[in-house]
């Protein structure tokens, strides 16, 4: 989110090449396929508070990209629905559609991405930055250089930067466990989505509930950050066992019928809300950075970072 939006905003007025390590776009608003499953198995929905993000989703509403999702959400105590809504338009909770990775598709349009390509250096040449990959790939001659990535990862690039290092390292991203099963049959459950306290997962969702989707009866389920984090190098096999009972209590029933069973680690899933700078800028060496990090572990919050940062770019290009 944060890399398009910076791409997009400041396209007009420069040239700007989006380097993005993974076969596709969209980072964290991401869809997993497997089969005749699809899972959004990042970003399970996002809302949009402040004026900007609203008016930059317009167009993405009106050609169909994004939609509301109208679920029937309850909070589930351990094994026990404790309370239960249905979200409306009042608060809209905006999802992909047909699939959260959509967004990242409809926002790539037009832009010059090389996919694929995990930048693993950036070196100061004189006034000129050069990039390198990880297959010792160097690509020359930028002005400026926009780091986009979590902040652990822009940590490792921006080495030689004490400013936004230290700014890095102080921002604690939190782990997160995605559980993907897909069944034969619906279960009907008697809710789309579920917040679960008082247990080690903490969202599950009915992920096939959301506009537009076609395939099968799928749900996802989220891990507690803390557990998480306390087993963030522990056994796919334990952790896909213990998802599955934790989130069997929330569900009321035995999930073992799943066909489809697996599990994502996301090392670098959200953050807290953050006080703070909402992006960082160096004019000295031509270097800046954004993303969810500086704001908050959030779709929208992204945005707001990469939004920040293009207004002080723009009025220096
Ligand atoms: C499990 C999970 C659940 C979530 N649930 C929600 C939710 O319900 N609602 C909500 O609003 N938000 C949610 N979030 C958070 C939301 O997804 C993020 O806040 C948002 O997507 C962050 O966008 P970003 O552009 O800042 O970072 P990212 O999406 O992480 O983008 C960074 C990009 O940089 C790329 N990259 C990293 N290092 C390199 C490198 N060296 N070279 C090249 N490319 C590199 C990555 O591949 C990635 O594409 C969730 C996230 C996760 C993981």
């Amino acid at each position: 989110m944060a890399g398009m939006v910076i791409a997009r905003r400041l396209g007009v007025s420069a040239e700007i090449t989006v380097f993005e390590k993974s076969r596709s776009v969209g980072g964290r608003i991401a869809t997993r396929y497997a089969g005749e499953f699809e899972f959004d198995h990042g970003a399970q929905f996002f809302t949009a508070r402040t004026p900007g993000f609203r008016k930059f989703l317009q167009p993405l509403i009106d050609n169909g990209v994004v939609a509301n999702w109208t679920a029937r959400f309850v909070e589930i105590d351990r094994d026990r629905i404790i309370c239960e809504r249905q979200w409306n338009a009042d608060v809209p909770h905006f999802v992909g559609v047909p699939r959260m990775n959509e967004i990242g598709k409809f926002l790539s349009r037009n832009l010059d991405i090389e996919l694929d390509t995990a930048i693993a250096t950036i070196r100061r040449d004189g006034v000129r930055w050069t990039l390198i990959d990880d297959a010792g790939n160097a690509f020359e001659d930028y002005d400026w250089v926009v780091l986009t990535a979590p902040a652990p990862q822009t940590a490792t690039l921006a080495a030689d930067f004490r400013q936004l290092v230290s700014l890095c390292n102080r921002r604690e991203l939190v782990g997160c466990y995605a559980l993907m099963l897909g069944f034969e049959e619906p279960l009907e459950l008697p809710w789309h989505a579920a917040v679960v306290q008082n247990a080690d997962v903490s969202w599950v969702s009915v992920n096939s509930s959301k506009p537009g989707r076609k395939a099968p009866y799928t749900l996802v389920v989220h891990a507690t950050n803390a557990w998480t984090n306390a087993h963030i190098d522990e056994d796919m096999d334990y952790v896909r066992e213990y998802m599955l009972s934790e989130s069997a209590l929330a569900c009321g029933r035995d999930l073992r019928e799943a066909v489809h069973c697996q599990v994502q680690r996301w090392r670098y899933a959200n953050i807290g809300k953050q006080n703070g700078p909402a992006s960082f800028i160096n004019d000295e060496a031509k270097l800046a950075a954004c993303g969810d990090w500086f704001v908050h572990g959030r779709i929208e919050a992204a945005f707001c970072s990469a939004s920040d940062l293009a207004s002080q770019l723009g009025e220096r290009l």
